[in-house]
């Protein structure tokens, strides 16, 4: 079995479907798993935001502009009258349930079964242009097996659950199923978090002990720097899992931040392919990787993150001091992603200000306090071994010019982070990109 992801460009257009239909008809038995047309929960996350704070009359006005945008895209999908009629009818229930919510009772539930309505949409117009041009194709409602628990992904319940709803499914030679949306512990609607139709696609690939998870965007795999950013990026055609994990955690919006996980622990090789140019070799991420020339492999920056930096002359020889500061942010489940420590101090980062203050209320009874908001991280990634002398000073030596908040290294073997205020962040990405990748941009250039 073989778990494919395409993402929402890649289902962007009718043109795109057509596509991705061919792409996959090779005879192999898969799972599909489709995100929702793009820009469509870009405008569900409006919808929420109209319902919540404008109220009916602007969400039904929100709500009716996308509904418009999917009849020209269904007629140019469909070939036929049959296929378009039950289009039709699908996309006026669909949008018709948008537009029976009430902004008084509204809630974070109602919120997450909006979202959801992206991905079902989106697989269910997919699956009848499939049987439309007569593939052997079933789908699979996602909400039947992704389950969560406490916000993190049940895997051991996912894995039974899909099983049984591939046996109830019967054989097919396609399974499209929604990337994204899942239930929680209360068999309440919920979602994976933003472009979390990647988690999707690696859970079952874990789940269902696949060969293979590949991964198709709008890209040529994952890129030694942000593209949207830095120029003359290219992509790496190799990862170990550590560091394709390091990279989507630390930001770089290819990969969810959480999706290499199942695939590394079941050991499930993942491809990033591009829909737009499916020959184009892309990246593999695996077991098995060759090390890269130089030492730096790629480049990541995540924002809006908060620094906390802890002075308290108690830490001075103490013990148990920094777990009394984790577990304040373990009681307001929240995050740490960055550590660096002094003798009578400690910084600390977070993505998540949700809590911030009470966080900061807490904290206070252990010494001073100071808090940096607005400030990027940039994440380092590649062979970073003790052993490696000058590593550290080749990755500092292109950012002199620019003060830092917090340095980290040594705590893997694969990455080196910096903390610095996200108005330096272009000139960081770019000056870095420049000095550790002068080489290979120099020899890319020549071709
Ligand atoms: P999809 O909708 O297919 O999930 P995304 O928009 O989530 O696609 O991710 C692909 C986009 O990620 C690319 O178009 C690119 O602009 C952006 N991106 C950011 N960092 C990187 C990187 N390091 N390598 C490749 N793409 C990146
Ligand atoms: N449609 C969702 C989003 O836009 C999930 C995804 O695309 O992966 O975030
Ligand atoms: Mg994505």
């Amino acid at each position: 079995m073989r778990v494919l992801k395409f993402g929402g460009t890649s289902v962007g257009k009718p043109e795109r479907m057509h596509q991705v239909a061919e792409l996959i008809d090779d005879g192999v038995q898969k799972i599909v798993v489709l995100s929702a047309v793009s820009g469509t929960t870009n405008s569900l996350v409006g919808i929420n935001e109209a319902y919540k704070k404008e109220g009916i009359g602007a969400a039904h006005l929100l709500i009716n502009q996308l509904e418009a945008s999917y009849y020209p895209f269904i007629k140019a999908l469909y070939a036929t009258q049959t296929a378009l009629v039950k289009g039709q009818k699908l996309i006026e229930e669909k949008f018709d349930f948008l537009r029976s919510f009430d902004p008084i009772t509204f809630d974070s539930d109602d919120e997450k079964m909006i979202l959801a309505q992206g991905e079902l949409i989106s697989t269910n117009l997919f699956v009848l242009y499939a049987l439309e041009i007569g593939m052997d194709a079933v789908l699979i409602p996602a909400l039947e097996f992704m389950r969560t628990q406490e916000g993190e992904p049940d895997l051991d319940y996912i894995t039974k659950a899909v099983q049984q709803t591939l046996k109830q499914a019967g054989s097919a030679n396609l399974y499209v199923t929604q990337g994204y949306i899942c239930k929680n512990e209360r068999g309440a609607v919920d979602n994976l978090r933003r472009g979390g139709s990647d988690y999707t696609a690696t859970l079952l690939g874990a789940a269902a002990s696949a060969d293979e998870i590949q991964i198709w965007t709008d890209i040529d795999g994952v890129h030694n720097n942000d593209p949207r950013i830095v120029e003359n990026t290219f992509p790496i055609h190799e990862l170990s899992f550590a560091e394709a994990a390091e990279l989507a955690y630390f930001g770089a919006k290819i990969l969810h931040p959480s999706c290499v996980l199942p695939a590394q622990k079941s050991g499930v090789p993942v491809k990033l392919l591009n829909t737009m140019a499916p020959k184009a070799k892309g990246t593999i991420i695996s077991r098995n990787t060759s090390n890269s020339v130089g030492i730096a492999k790629a480049i990541a920056a995540k924002d809006n993150i908060t620094a906390i930096r802890i002075i308290s002359t108690r830490m001075l020889n103490a013990y148990g001091f920094l777990k009394r500061v984790f577990e304040v942010f373990e009681n307001y489940k929240t995050p740490i992603d960055m550590i660096t420590t002094s003798e009578v101090a400690v910084s600390l980062t977070i993505d998540d200000n949700t809590n911030l203050d009470a966080i900061l209320n807490e904290l206070i009874s252990f010494g001073s306090v100071e808090v940096d908001t607005d400030q990027t991280i940039i994440c380092i990634v590649g062979q970073f071994n003790q052993q490696q002398a000058g590593a550290a000073v080749q990755v500092l030596d292109p950012i002199r010019h620019l003060p830092l908040r917090m340095i980290s290294g040594g705590g893997s073997k694969s990455n080196i982070s910096i903390l610095l205020d996200t108005t330096n962040k272009k000139e960081a990405l770019v000056a870095l990109h420049e000095a550790l990748f002068k080489e290979a941009i120099a020899a890319r250039l020549a071709q």
